[in-house]
């Protein structure tokens, strides 16, 4: 008898609950941050001034102050318990990397001194040759360079024996094309808010305050035993089950979401938080998701840039802490066929003061700015649909994109029934009127009544505004933030210049006209992409097609885009990624496709061959050998049905061997759809032989035990 699924069972259910000594005070938000309180405190005054002015107002660095603050850290760091730093960056790898170095170095006399200069602070050099380029850098010049990001701020990571200072920094190879995704990041904030300021500027709003972008990602993760995950070499080596029969319970009865969260997990999620409060950053919700052993997590909004940095963390604290809490947790888009996959909702939006330009406003001139900001985005996710389907585009995501649970591949905008009357109305040019709601007190009759609280809701939708956001829901769990926010943030710069260019022409007496005439355009050319309805039924794909709007269902077709001559010159003019830098990744997320698919086709080859065959050959012998003993002994009784398993379960393996073979042969054609295919067809197999094979033979962990036993 095979022991693995068994035992792992057996030591699932035998596992105690380790309680921890939780004790989290208030005052220890933040406390492993070098922030700007530290600053303050631990630099000479004009020093921190300089380095202030860099921060909030995206200013150079100032070279000359690199050693002063260099030494605070230090100092700061080692009072923290840390023995070393290291640069931390984001390569093209969708994870992130860091190199450590003691601050320790001997000093000759047979002692230690500790030793980090301002030179250590703003630029590493870590060998990149191991990293992917896509053809940027050739291997022998294998220099890459990363540089302090000033905007975001240094803090600790701590293990049992140790601690270490992290510096967030951009990577980038020695002839200086970025090799990262923070880099693009901050170039496409900078061309929004240099767009934002100017149509700021039109409306008369002349401060000096730089317009922020905001982000709140939702996080959404599954957790399973240890005990089962080790017993699953499909979730160890390729992140999701790559056989397993839906158990007749899944999530039909909508019984896990929003319930009662085990003890288990929350004691698990209980020491995330913490750890993530001790980082600055603000998890604030916790919950059930859809599916069973599916849960999410979310952050308060924060400034971009600082946000995706710190769902990187998220994502890493995760991980590790479920390791402590035996678990393992599952970022991948799709581990169960058949059951929900993993999100991330990007929650985007721009503010300047503390105004929200997303927010519906209680005046004219508030409105007004709104209705030309979401106008811009309409028009900017109509043009560019197609590469925002490029940053949600991947080997895992693909399995979720359009599966019934999550937006399809097609990018539509949801606004809700009152906006979009609004929007009607604009287009129509009569302007005095809403359908439903509460309406605002505007007092200019040349601009429409806003809904106040557009609450509404469509959980099919791509990018659905949310009263004060856009929440593309799209992108993947695994996926960095960085790649649907550099999109959105240049497709949305794009287009606001682009108003701005007009608005700057009209003349202040009628302004206004002049600027709903404006719109009235723009939602004439693009209000194909707005859709309120279902988006899962196939009606919206057929009218998704007669509108035009782009479909593309798999990562390879989706990817061409993003080197497109529309795409290299919307990133070209606002300086967020030159031609070869398109190319480049362009290069590198065909390869890491096509690797991951090569990846998942060897090992569903081999499990099929070395584990599945095995145990349902196994059984086809014991049933051979059974009914020939019946014979022998002269019962008859039986026999019939024993034949009958025999040849459901003989014709199924012999399914299984010929799906191997052509599996196999896909594999040799160096292409990934015959791969997806070939996996798709034996896995039919081996899940209707798990469904017939003795429940003790059956070697793999069921879908009815990972997620429900834990
Ligand atoms: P939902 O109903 O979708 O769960 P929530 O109110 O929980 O909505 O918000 C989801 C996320 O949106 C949170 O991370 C929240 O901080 C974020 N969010 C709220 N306002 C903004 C904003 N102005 N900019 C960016 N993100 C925001
Ligand atoms: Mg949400």
């Amino acid at each position: 008898m095979n022991r693995t699924r068994i035992d792992a069972i057996e030591r699932v259910a035998a596992r105690k609950e380790t309680i921890g000594n939780p004790k989290f005070e208030l005052g220890d938000y933040g406390s492993d941050v070098f922030s700007i309180e530290c600053m303050r405190e631990r630099l000479p005054k004009p020093v921190f001034k300089t380095l202030y002015k860099t921060i909030t107002e995206g200013s150079p660095l100032d070279a000359s102050i690199a050693d002063d603050v260099a030494n605070a850290m230090k100092q700061w760091a080692i009072e923290k318990g840390a023995t070393h730093y290291t640069h931390w960056f984001q390569p093209l790898t969708g994870a992130t990397a860091e190199k450590h170095d003691a601050f320790l170095e001997p000093d000759g006399s047979g002692k230690a001194i500790s030793v980090f200069s301002g030179k250590n602070l703003i630029v590493g050099e870590p060998d990149a040759s191991s990293f992917p380029s896509g053809g940027l850098r050739a291997t022998f010049e294998a220099r890459g360079y990363t540089a302090w990001d000033p905007s975001s701020p240094a803090f600790i990571k701590r293990h049992q024996n140790g601690a270490t200072l992290c510096i967030p920094t951009a990577f980038c190879s020695y002839t200086g094309e970025a090799l990262d995704k923070k880099t693009p990041l901050l170039k496409s904030t900078q061309a929004l808010a240099k767009a934002v300021k100017r149509l700021l500027k039109c409306f008369g709003e002349n401060g000096g305050l730089m317009p922020k972008v905001t982000l709140g990602p939702e996080q959404e993760y599954f957790l399973v035993d240890k005990n089962f995950y080790f017993a699953r070499p499909d979730l160890v080596q390729t992140g999701r089950t790559l056989f397993g029969a839906p158990p007749p319970k899944h999530q039909q009865l909508e019984d896990h979401y929003f319930g009662t969260i085990k003890h288990r997990v929350l004691n698990f999620m209980s020491d995330v938080e913490q750890e993530l409060w001790r980082l600055g950053i603000p998890a604030k919700t916790r919950h059930n998701e859809v599916a069973p052993a599916q849960y999410e997590l979310a952050p308060l909004f924060e400034e971009l840039n600082l946000a995706c940095d710190h769902n990187m963390l998220v994502m890493e604290i995760l991980k590790q802490k479920a390791e402590e809490h035996g678990f393992v947790c599952l970022l991948h888009e799709k581990p169960f066929a058949g059951i929900n996959g993993s999100g991330k909702h990007n929650n985007w939006s721009v503010s300047y003061g503390d105004r929200n330009l997303l927010n519906p406003g209680n005046d004219p001139h508030q409105n007004a700015i709104f209705l030309t900001t979401l106008c811009a985005v309409i028009q900017a996710v109509d043009r560019h649909a197609d590469l925002l389907r490029v940053a949600t585009a991947g080997a895992g995501n693909d399995h979720r994109l359009g599966a019934n649970e999550a937006p399809p591949a097609i990018i539509s905008i949801f606004l809700g029934e009152q906006l979009t009357d609004v929007i009607e109305q604009i287009e129509k040019g009569c302007l005095k009127s809403s359908k439903h709601g509460s309406l605002m007190k505007i007092g200019v009759d040349t601009l429409p009544p806003l809904p106040r609280d557009a609450t509404d809701r469509n959980r099919t939708s791509p990018f659905a505004f949310t009263g004060n956001k856009f929440e593309f829901r799209a992108p993947g769990s695994s996926q960095s933030c960085a790649g649907a926010n550099i999109v959105i943030n240049t497709i949305v710069a794009e287009s606001l210049e682009e108003i701005a260019d007009e608005l700057e022409k009209f003349p202040k007496k009628n302004f206004n006209e002049k600027l709903q005439l404006l719109l009235q355009k723009i939602i004439k050319e693009h209000k194909r992409v707005i859709f309120n309805g279902d988006g899962y039924t196939t009606a919206w794909r057929k009218e998704a097609a007669k509108r035009g709007l782009p479909n593309f269902p798999s990562t390879p077709e989706a990817l061409g885009a993003f080197v497109s001559e529309k795409s290299k010159a919307l990133f070209g003019r606002f300086n967020v990624f030159t031609e070869a830098e398109l190319e480049s990744r362009y290069e590198i997320f065909m390869e890491e496709y096509a690797k991951k698919i090569k990846i998942e086709g060897e090992l569903s080859l081999s499990l099929a061959r070395t584990v599945i065959m095995p145990a349902a050959s196994k059984q086809l012998a014991e049933l051979a050998k059974s009914i020939v003993d019946q014979k022998n002994a002269g019962i008859t009784a039986g026999v019939a049905a024993k034949k009958a398993m025999a040849e459901t379960i003989g014709g199924l393996l012999d399914n299984v061997d010929s799906c191997c073979k052509d599996l196999e042969d896909a594999l040799k054609t160096g292409n990934q759809a015959p791969v997806v295919k070939a996996m798709a067809a034996l896995r039919h197999n081996v899940d209707a032989l798990e469904l017939n094979v003795d429940d003790e033979l059956w070697p793999l962990p069921k879908y009815r035990e990972m997620l429900f036993i834990s």
